[in-house]
């Protein structure tokens, strides 16, 4: 079957927990050798304040519609009348919908609910076998046939979804079906087949044309091959020209759709049909490329052909025989065919657009197999490097963002602590783990792994971008002048930065203008930072000390104050956030004068208030108070 998001256990009370980890722990174990679609992992959601499981939720309905308004499957331990009433509001809706299962408590009962089409009787099945119950199939077609015969496997399509219902509605009144074509999945299925029935399920790549007694399924089984007629012109000279190449790559892309769609087209094969689009190696950093598989919603692979005249029927011929190879066992070689060979198709200049559009045309071959095509076969994909910041610490001050990119990784590098702090990650997920202080090593490191077509993320602490590794992946790849290097897809994700989360335990100290330094002088003169500081202190901003003080640099924080005492009384207020978002974590506000460098670690962030910067208790509060620079200025 289709692969499924992976599943969000729902419980409300600890009686459920035992059977919900029972569940949980079958799906990790299916998840460790076939990961779930969506790259995440199967966790055991828990009413807050009852019991403590992987996620908590504060409020059931609004917890379930939420989960099925992402595609999440749901499997929910509590009765079937409470998940209805629930998702209730949102079935009108005939969008796409995720599997919903009922189970009983104790495991006694596994109810599918909703999602036929989405695999949900599967799912009971796999869970009444892991509780050992039978689950309570309802369904008609899956009970009389032993499968969902419009739910076919991964890497096959249903051409038309209301002709399937019609299709399985004559089976189920008695009809018999032939079946024509290789549908290996549907072997085992108590089919009722005829060699001379009325009824046929075709597998084919080719379109159906509407004929009422046929159910089609469309094999993933072409691939269609662009080369690019004309070396794209790289780099932008200045900004109206990268506005212009952006329209341009848009441009280029609807065209490439729209002629891999005509030739589809022009051989009656289906859209469905599409496995993959397949270019040059040469052309990996070319955005329409991307763009255009996003428009055909397929992936885009890479071989490695020589670009140039027939490039795409090379790609294309390449693609072919690698098919045929791996499907030699099933088919024989003779089962890949080249269908097409350079389809020319001149793109429309558009008013304002480079003449880089102008000249520019593209070959687009189609290579047919006889069996569904994994795409993950085919060359290679273009290789990604996401430099992330993982915040302070806790995982709720993670941008969502980064959790993705972290669920999307092949290959995680950074300091073991951070990658620690990262998980948990999913058996699989390569971890390049390091003590090393070598950015720049490491950098080029993620680069190397990154241009053989992982996806690589680089995790920092707070934001990448503050003192942390996306300037030394950035001086890796300036400094290279690596073609494979930058033809990566290389993307930074902000986060939360330690000045950022320290402010806002404290107040809003940095309110208005404000500075951060690093006191590290391991990367730059000690003189330097001598200047900034007196500079910063002169202009009245408000500092955040990054790097305050470590055992190889025991001097510098008490020079950095003396400098700040003269431009600053010692009545200024000061906040020390140390481990903050970590367990164990400290706040602690005090004054300029009080302050010693005793009281900071490595760990420690220094924020040292301007001439504004004031703290105050809320009148009848208790506990600590609160620290803020006001907005406005005297
Ligand atoms: N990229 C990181 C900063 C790296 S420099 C960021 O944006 O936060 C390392 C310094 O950041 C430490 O010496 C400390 O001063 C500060 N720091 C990092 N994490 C911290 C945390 N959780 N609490 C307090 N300070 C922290």
């Amino acid at each position: 079957m289709a692969r499924i998001n992976a599943p969000a256990i729902v419980i409300l009370g600890a009686g459920a927990l035992p059977t919900a980890r029972r569940i949980q722990a079958s799906y990790r174990e299916r998840a460790a050798h076939t990961p779930f679609a969506d790259h995440t992992d199967c966790q055991v959601h828990a009413l807050q304040g009852r019991v403590d499981a992987d996620v908590s939720y504060r409020e059931l309905g609004a917890h379930l519609c939420e989960l099925y308004a992402r595609g999440t499957p749901i499997v929910a331990l509590c009765a079937a009348g409470i998940v209805i009433r629930c998702l209730a509001p949102l079935l009108s809706n005939k969008g796409a919908e995720p599997p919903v299962l009922a189970v009983a408590e104790d495991g006694s009962a596994v109810v599918p609910l909703l999602g036929g089409l989405a695999g949900v009787n599967l799912m009971a099945r796999e869970i009444g076998a892991a509780l050992a119950v039978a689950p309570a199939i309802t369904t008609s077609g899956e009970l009389r046939f032993g499968t969902c015969v419009l739910n076919p496997p991964d890497g096959y399509a249903l051409a038309d979804l209301g002709q399937g219902k019609r299709f399985v509605s004559d089976l189920l009144a008695g009809e018999s079906t032939r079946i024509e074509g290789a549908a290996p999945w549907l072997d085992d299925a108590q089919l009722p087949r005829a060699a001379d029935a009325r009824l046929a399920i075709r597998v084919t790549p080719h379109a159906w044309d509407g004929r009422e007694d046929e159910l089609v399924i469309h094999p993933r089984c072409v691939v269609a091959a662009v080369a690019m007629g004309r070396e794209r012109v790289g780099g932008a000279a200045n900004a109206d020209d990268a506005l212009a190449a952006e329209v341009t790559a848009e441009a280029t892309a609807e065209a490439i759709a729209a002629s891999v769609r005509a030739a589809l087209n022009a051989h009656a094969l289906a859209p469905l049909a599409l496995a993959a689009l397949l270019a040059p190696v040469s052309s990996m950093a070319d955005p329409a490329l991307t763009g255009a598989a996003a428009l055909l919603n397929v992936p885009l692979r890479f071989a490695d052909t020589s670009a140039g005249a027939n490039a795409a029927t090379n790609t294309a011929t390449s693609a072919a025989a690698s098919t045929a190879e791996n499907t030699a066992q099933n088919t024989g070689p003779s089962a890949a065919a080249l269908l097409r060979s350079a389809l020319r198709v001149p793109h429309q200049t558009l008013p304002g657009a480079a003449q880089t559009a102008a000249a520019h045309e593209t070959d687009i071959a189609l290579a047919l197999t006889a069996l569904a095509i994994d795409p993950a076969t085919l060359g290679r994909p273009r290789g990604r490097l996401t430099v992330i910041g993982l915040g302070p610490g806790r995982a709720d001050l993670m941008v969502p963002a980064a959790r993705d990119a972290l669920n999307e990784a092949t290959d995680i590098l950074g300091y073991d602590t951070y990658v620690k702090m990262a998980g948990p990650l999913r058996a699989g997920q390569r971890v390049h783990g390091t003590d090393n202080r070598e950015e720049m090593q490491r950098a080029r490191d993620a680069f190397e792994l990154a241009s053989e077509g992982r996806s690589v993320v680089m995790v920092s602490s707070g934001d990448p971008g503050v003192f942390a590794m996306a300037a030394a992946v950035l001086e890796a790849l300036e400094a290279s002048g690596n073609e494979a290097w930058a033809a990566v897809e290389l993307a930074i994700v902000p986060g939360v930065s330690a000045a950022l989360a320290t402010a806002a335990q404290a107040g809003a100290p940095l309110g208005h203008d404000f500075c951060m330094l690093s006191l590290s002088d391991n990367l730059k003169p000690w003189t330097i930072i001598e200047t900034r500081l007196r500079h910063a202190a002169q202009a009245d901003l408000v500092m955040a000390f990054y790097n305050p003080i470590s055992r190889a640099r025991p001097w510098q924080l008490d020079k950095a104050l003396d400098i700040v005492r003269e431009y600053r009384a010692a009545s200024t207020q000061v906040v020390l956030g140390r481990d903050i978002g970590r367990p164990g974590g400290t706040l602690r506000t005090l004054t300029l004068g009080e302050l010693r460098s005793a009281d900071v670690d490595m760990r420690t962030m220094v924020i040292v208030g301007s001439s504004l910067t004031r703290s105050f208790t809320a009148a009848g509060a208790h506990g600590a108070g609160w620290v803020y620079t006001p907005r406005w200025y005297e």
